[in-house]
């Protein structure tokens, strides 16, 4: 291996434990150290993450030395670190046309996102696609991918979920046959190879510097990536300084809905599903004091009379509850209630997650209970949509958005009910009805709803 050709650095910022391959000293290899300084505060090189000096003896350069505590799942950053890098120099293999593969069509709205999204290409823009749950965003992406790829750019598509990096991976192969894709994720088992278009979880973003032309980041409102700062910095380090940068979201939390208002940021907004129906508006049920009355009084209740009208009647139904412990409690008083019913509880640490769900679709239950993990992602054909506890600090204006998306997925069945049940509204609720609404009325004045 020559200098030159160790593309496993190109825009890459890595420790040496990071990878296994040699390190060959050529003049485009640049070495950094772990910490930096700025306005005189000790700062990691990697999250970015204020240094605090912790007594540190164990270290191998026998000097004074801390560590960054911050970004330690990555590997221990330290004072008398150095990382890696090699300026990205697009060395890319030319892709034979036709570099799109995918051969379906885009409705009215995707096809103008999809032009929007290589104007931002082209002038290395900034911009947000606004897509309700059910626009199709991924194939919006597919023109836009096209475009970069020929002009030799270099791409990412990030996601904060692992699921959801391993579930778009094969879709945009099969797109792009021709061009070698990177799936990067924590857990990963293949070594790191250098390609054109990287699929990744925002977390890996940490190891590139100023490496992409065009970074895709989707699904903004999750977590982790709405509220770390620092993985917003990684994602701005894995971008050249000339780039495009595209957020994906289904609902824009306020800051950017502002930002958006104000025309700060460039958007393009999918108010419409794919099947020209509008977004089931969620109704509201004031269902007293009920973390206690359904556990106590379970058949006095109206959500109790809402199940037994959905089970008798055959319809299939997801219910959010709030936390793992209250619905846990619940589940039990569920099943002495309904006997007879077929239903599961799934949360976020049940070893059984996907085997419930995959038996939710299979349609082999009447019910499923959830908590917020599957608030998105998810796709059941034709289900009711309730939420518990609607008014708890878990349901934010984005997850009740996100939760209302469920209902009226597909295109066989293209409507559902979506009910809050709480004790009185709260702005969380209040925003998130707002939200869709507004989403429908937007979709109605471009004329792109079927009634
Ligand atoms: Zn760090
Ligand atoms: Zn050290």
């Amino acid at each position: 291996m020559t200098a030159a050709k160790q593309t496993h650095l190109y825009g890459r910022e890595v420790l040496r434990s990071e990878f296994s391959q040699p390190i060959i000293d050529g003049s485009n290899l640049l070495k950094t150290s772990g910490f930096y300084i700025k306005n005189g505060k000790e700062r990691c090189r990697r999250c970015n993450h204020p240094i605090v000096p912790i007594p540190f003896n164990q270290c191998t350069c026998d000097k004074e030395c801390s560590y960054c505590t911050n970004c330690l799942q990555l590997g221990k950053v330290k004072s008398c670190s150095m990382f890696f890098h090699i300026p990205e120099p697009n060395e890319f293999k030319k892709v034979p046309e036709p570099i799109l593969h995918w051969k379906g069509k885009l409705s009215a709205q995707q096809e103008a996102a999809a032009q929007e999204l290589i104007q931002s290409i082209d002038h290395c823009e900034t911009r947000l696609l606004w897509a309700v749950a059910g626009a199709g965003k991924t194939e919006m992406l597919f023109p836009g991918i096209e475009r970069a790829i020929r002009q030799n750019k270099r791409i990412c598509l990030a996601s904060p979920r692992v699921d959801v990096c391993l579930e778009l991976a094969p879709r945009i192969q099969q797109a792009f046959p021709d061009v070698p894709i990177s799936v990067l994720y924590g857990d990963m088992e293949e070594p790191y190879t250098y390609a054109q278009l990287t699929v990744a979880t925002t977390h890996q973003l940490y190891r590139f510097k100023e490496a992409f032309d065009l970074l895709i980041i989707d699904e903004i409102d999750a977590f982790p990536y709405r509220m770390d700062k620092a993985l917003q910095y990684a994602a701005e380090k894995s971008r050249k300084s000339v780039s495009t940068l595209i957020f994906l979201t289904a609902t824009p939390d306020q800051t950017y809905q502002k930002r958006i208002e104000k025309k700060q940021l460039k958007a393009s907004i999918l108010p419409a599903r794919y099947h020209g129906f509008a977004l089931p508006v969620p109704k509201n049920v004031r269902e007293k004091n009920w973390q206690k009355a359904l556990l106590h009084h379970f058949p006095n209740t109206k959500l109790f009379k809402q199940m037994q009208q959905l089970f008798k009647s055959q319809k299939k139904f997801l219910l959010f509850a709030p936390n793992i412990d209250w619905m846990t409690a619940f589940s039990e008083v569920i099943k002495t209630h309904f006997e007879t019913a077929h239903f599961e509880a799934v949360h976020s640490q049940d070893p059984e997650r996907k085997a419930k769900v995959l038996s939710m679709r299979n349609e082999e239950l009447d019910f499923l209970v959830c908590t917020t993990i599957l608030e998105r992602g998810v796709t059941f054909p034709n289900i009711d949509v309730l939420v518990i506890g609607s008014d708890d600090r878990i349901f934010t204006e984005s997850a009740l958005v996100q939760i209302a998306g469920r209902a009226g997925r597909s295109p066989q069945y293209p409507t559902g009910n979506v009910l809050f049940y709480h004790d009185g509204l709260t702005k969380e609720i209040k925003k998130a009805i707002r939200q869709i609404k507004k989403m429908n009325e937007i979709a109605k004045k471009r004329g792109l709803l079927n009634s």
